[in-house]
């Protein structure tokens, strides 16, 4: 017994998704065909529909649907912080927070000598000139506590070579954590008892 191919190429898509692996993929597509109408076909023009639309903030890094993102785009949000994140998903978990009420920006990696990643295949160029332009007093560091996390912070503080204040986040976020896997509570007070940097 074999299912069509066209369901087992749709398996072997989402198994490659990250937290699904193929048995999760399984359940999720079978559970999928069996409500086609009411959640396979809303689900696939909803992914036609972002696929169309998704783009990187032109500012900040983030995923939006315009330009600018609804966070850059906020009048009311304070120009004087920028907090600085490896990924998109370490901002959105900063955001799920609620403390921080300035601005962002999403660097799309670490710096790592092992991957050849140096600092023109990350937004660090855009952050310098965001620090110039914006009137930016402090720039918060929100990196993993990585041998690459602290290398960029190190790196992205000699360059701002006291342009702003740095500071990053206070520990008790692991060694090597994600933020997005962080509740809430403990990214609010990171950001609380961040320290000079
Ligand atoms: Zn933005």
């Amino acid at each position: 017994m074999s299912a069509p191919s066209d369901i087992d190429t749709l398996i072997e898509m989402m198994a490659r998704l990250p937290g699904l692996g193929p048995r999760s993929a399984r359940r999720a597509v079978l559970h999928l065909v069996a409500r086609r109408e009411s959640q396979l076909a809303p689900l696939a023009r909803q992914m036609q529909q972002v696929a169309a639309t998704a783009r990187e903030c032109a500012r900040c890094g983030n995923v939006g649907t315009g330009e600018i993102c609804p966070i850059c785009a906020d009048s009311a949000r304070g120009n004087g912080q920028i907090c600085v994140v490896e990924d998109v998903a370490d901002l959105w978990a900063m955001e799920r927070s609620g403390v921080f009420k300035g601005r962002y920006h999403v660097l799309g990696g670490t710096l790592s000598a092992l991957d050849a990643v140096g600092p023109e295949d990350l937004r660090i160029p855009q952050l310098l000139e965001r620090v110039a332009e914006e009137g930016v007093q402090e720039v918060i560091l929100a990196l993993s506590a990585t041998v690459d996390g602290q290398t960029t912070a190190h790196y992205i503080a000699d360059a701002l070579d006291g342009r702003a204040a740095i500071s990053s986040l206070a520990q008790g976020v692991p060694v090597g954590g994600e933020l997005d896997y962080l509740d809430d509570g403990t990214i609010a007070a990171a950001l609380t008892a961040r320290k000079s940097f």
